[in-house]
Order: C-alpha cells, then structure tokens, then sequence
C-alpha cells in the first residue's frame, strides 16, 4: 500500500544463554560447519522504516548491530532482566551518547530495577566524559508505543519469573518461557508469526522443550512458527526435521515481515 511502512523483523541472536558453538564444547553442534549452527544470544531488531527496535541487548549486542548494519536504535525493549539479555546494554551509548540523542528504555519493574543495579554507574556518575549511555526508563504497564510501533506485553513464566513477551501487528515474540497464563492466550490470537523459545528435548524448569512447543503451535495456529533460544543439543538440520511443517529454527540473520 502506498505510503505504508514496511515493518520487518531480524533476528540479531537466537542462541541460548551460553551462545552457540559454547566454548570449550567438543560436540558435534558447536563443531558443526554449518553457519545456521553459530548462534549469538538471543535479541531481535525491529525495523520501522527507518526506524529500529532492539528487543533485549546481550552481550554480543554491538557485533549485532554491527552484523545487522545498523544506523540508529531508536527504542530498546527489554524481555526480563537476566545476563544473557541485558548484559550488553551500555554499549547503546554508541546510538545515544555519540550522536547526542536520549534512546527510551521500556521493561517491566524487575528488570528495570536489574538494570539500575547493573548499570549503577549511568546514573551515578560524578563527572563527564567517558561516554556514558544516555537514556529514558519507561516502566510498561500495558500497550506502549516504542518508535512509532505499537507493542502489546504478553505476560509469560520463565520457571517461577513473571517476565514478558510481545505483541507487533501479527507477530508475537516469546523467548525465556515456560509457561502462559490463560489470561495472556486471547492476544496470541490469529498470529501470522509466533516466535517461541525451546531448550531441548527433555523438559526444562525454565524453557518449553520441544514438546512443549509443537504442542503450543498446534493450539494458537499461528501462520509459521519459529524457534529460538536454541542450545547446543539440536544442530539447525536436527531441528529443521523434528518440526513440523509450519515450524521452523530460526538463525542470526533471519527476517521475517509483521503485518501491522
Ligand atoms: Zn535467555
Ligand atoms: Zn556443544
Ligand atoms: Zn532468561
């Protein structure tokens, strides 16, 4: 449609929270030669024209933005407060800092109260110079607009942690989860994409398993499902196979259009 924007999202990670291959690790996953199989944490970029949402900033954040070409990140959006999704979050000074601009900041309390932790120095420092990330926290308490695009929380479990996911047009984005309340089930309605986290095959106290998945695509329906927040027991083939047809491991790199 004439003048309409085009909204894409990327996939700037979809490795676990070790990363794929995992240091150390001799196995034929994190050996495999196939580029699917090299996984950053997991973050997405939403691109609203020229606009760019970043969802949750680990520690590969700014090879990320380097990957994806990046010029500015207009909004970041945080999923839950733990290391493999936040601990890359200074380096957003090179999109506020260096070019003189206030980037806001939208994550529930937990996390944003993590991130003043973490990140005590953004607030506390004494003098300036050195760079320092410049930004707006927002607590979200319900839908948000976050550079023009609208975005839906999902309330979800990860283990006993309340933390969120979200909805964009129709795409639902939901990494970390273990579990979903009834009341969060109406807004994964009529997805044309759900994104969804998947440890292993075996269950997991803090991640779906493989079962879990199939069984929450077969429920919601969504047009495609794809997977991420991939661990080194499934290579990309493994995974490509054990799905079924409308589901998919998604890979650094991937973009996949949101109807908005
Ligand atoms: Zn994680
Ligand atoms: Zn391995
Ligand atoms: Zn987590």
């Amino acid at each position: 449609m004439a003048g309409k924007k085009r909204v894409q999202l990327e996939f700037l990670g979809t490795g676990t929270s070790s990363g794929l291959p995992v240091p150390g690790c001799r196995c034929r996953v994190c050996k495999s030669a196939d580029p699917h199989d090299s996984r950053m944490r997991s973050s997405v970029v939403v691109r609203n024209g020229r606009r760019n949402i970043v969802i949750d900033t680990g520690p590969e954040f700014r090879l990320q933005c380097l990957r994806a070409d990046l010029d500015n990140v207009d909004a970041v959006v945080f999923t839950h407060g733990h290391v493999d999704h936040t601990s890359g979050f200074d380096d957003i000074r090179a999109f506020s800092f260096f070019k003189n601009r206030t980037v806001p900041v939208f994550g529930d309390a937990g996390t944003l109260r993590t991130l003043r932790e973490r990140f005590r120095y953004i607030w506390r420092a004494r003098q300036r110079g050195g760079g320092l990330p410049q930004i707006e926290l927002f607590e979200i308490d319900g839908p948000f607009a976050a550079a023009g695009l609208e975005m839906i929380p999902i309330p979800v479990f990860h283990g006993v942690m309340p933390i969120l996911g979200f909805r964009i047009g129709d795409l639902a984005y939901l990494t970390d989860v273990s579990g979903i309340p009834d009341a969060s089930l109406p807004l994964l309605e009529n997805l044309g994409a759900l994104i969804v986290s998947c440890a292993r095959t075996r269950p997991h106290e803090t991640h779906f398993n493989l079962a879990d998945v199939k069984r929450l695509s077969r429920a919601l329906k969504p047009g495609r499902t794809l997977v991420t927040h991939i661990a080194h027991y499934f290579s990309h083939r493994d995974l490509v196979a054990a799905l079924p047809a409308a589901a998919n491991p998604a890979y650094d790199g991937l973009r996949v259009d949101i109807e908005v």
